[in-house]
């Protein structure tokens, strides 16, 4: 095993979070190594179009901007390693990180900004269309679908939530759920049920998704019904799946608070986690928006308080 490194900042994570964390910790003059992961860029790195990041007129592309911000990071004197830490220690400080590539890191601060992987359902078929009209957020895609038909699949406050965002733009959506009681929330099955544009389809599952190749794009669903156990086909230009998320926490299992899904716990309006030097930014701590723009800004906070935590600075809270 290599010799340890020393860092003030050591940033785990190369998405929205944690390269805007580094551009503050390297401004700040904290020298930061950051280690990318096996996603170099995040989620953002399997998109194409990304409308929503503001400062840009025109639509990006995702893998483009996550090129600037790495080079923004490294402009400033972050140092990017293209490896995955695959242990740390947060009992004792400095904590300690291993990486695959054989690297000890000794960090006086660690931002945690590992993100979190929407789940899938796991058909070939959807794979196949993923980014050609197969998306797992609503937010990001939707506008995509503008006037066409769209299929939402979940039974969820996500499902929920997202087929009545995207009401506001297709022409028709169909929400599949493969029990035949949803369990989002009433407020949002008051919301669902009572928007006309929007038809829920209880007790089928998705077995496959259908579309052409050339251009590729999605035409529609092959369903079965659970309980009749008859297959349908549902035309939709578009299908979004919202079976939930699982975060990135597999790291620090065990060392750091977390809630009952998984998601780092961190007070409130700030990014501290309940161990002390340790911050969580992005997905990783967020299951409301998981956005870029919100991930980019709690890595800024994560970077601040990281800064403050190191000179002394007395925050309130935890
Ligand atoms: P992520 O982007 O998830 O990055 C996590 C990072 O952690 C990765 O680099 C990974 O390699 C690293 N990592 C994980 N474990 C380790 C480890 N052990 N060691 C080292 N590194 C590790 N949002 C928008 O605002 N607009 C959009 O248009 C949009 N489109 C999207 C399209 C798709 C297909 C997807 C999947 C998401 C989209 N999103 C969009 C959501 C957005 O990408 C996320 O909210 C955002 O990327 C979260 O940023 P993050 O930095 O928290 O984590
Ligand atoms: P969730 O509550 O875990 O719901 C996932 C849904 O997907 C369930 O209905 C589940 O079906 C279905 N599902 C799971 N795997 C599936 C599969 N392989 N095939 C078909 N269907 C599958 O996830 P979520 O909706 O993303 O919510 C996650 C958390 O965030 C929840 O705590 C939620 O309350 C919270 N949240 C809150 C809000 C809000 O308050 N406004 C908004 C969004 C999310 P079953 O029901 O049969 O298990």
């Amino acid at each position: 095993m290599a010799e340890p490194r020393h860092t003030r900042v050591l940033i785990i994570g190369s998405g929205p979070a944690g390269y805007t964390a580094a551009v503050y910790a390297a401004r700040a003059n904290l020298n930061p190594i950051l280690v990318q992961g096996l996603q170099p860029g995040g989620q953002l790195s399997i998109t194409t179009d990304v409308e929503n990041y503001p400062g840009f007129k025109e639509p990006i592309q995702g893998p483009w901007l996550m090129e600037q911000m790495q080079g923004q990071a490294e402009r400033y004197g972050t140092e990017v390693l293209f490896d995955v830490v695959t242990d740390i220690d947060l009992k004792a400080t400095p904590f300690t990180a291993v990486t695959d590539g054989g690297a000890v890191v000794k960090a006086d601060t660690v931002v945690l900004a590992t993100g979190a992987v929407a789940r899938w359902l796991g058909l070939p078929s959807e794979r196949h269309f993923m980014g050609a009209g197969v998306s797992a957020c609503a937010t990001c895609d939707g506008f995509f679908f503008k006037n066409r038909k769209v299929a939402v699949v979940g039974g969820g406050n996500t499902a929920a939530e997202e087929a009545v965002y995207l009401a506001g733009i297709a022409a028709k959506v169909t929400l599949i759920h493969r029990r035949d009681r949803l369990r989002a929330e009433d407020i949002l099955q008051r919301r669902l049920f009572s928007n006309p544009k929007i038809e829920v389809l209880f007790d089928h599952v998705v077995e496959e998704v259908l579309g052409d190749d050339d251009p590729k794009r999605v035409t529609g669903l092959r369903l079965r019904g659970v309980k009749d156990g008859v297959e349908r086909t549902l035309d939709a230009d578009g299908v979004f799946i919202a079976i939930g998320h699982d975060p990135a926490t597999e790291l620090v299992k065990g060392q750091i608070e977390t809630d009952d899904e998984g998601y780092v716990v961190t007070a409130p309006g700030s990014t501290r986690t309940n161990v002390a030097g340790v911050f969580a930014a992005g997905d990783v701590q967020d299951k409301t928006y998981r956005q870029a723009v919100t991930a980019a800004g709690s890595g800024c906070m994560a970077a601040l308080e990281a800064e403050r935590y190191l000179t002394g600075v007395q925050v309130r809270g935890w």
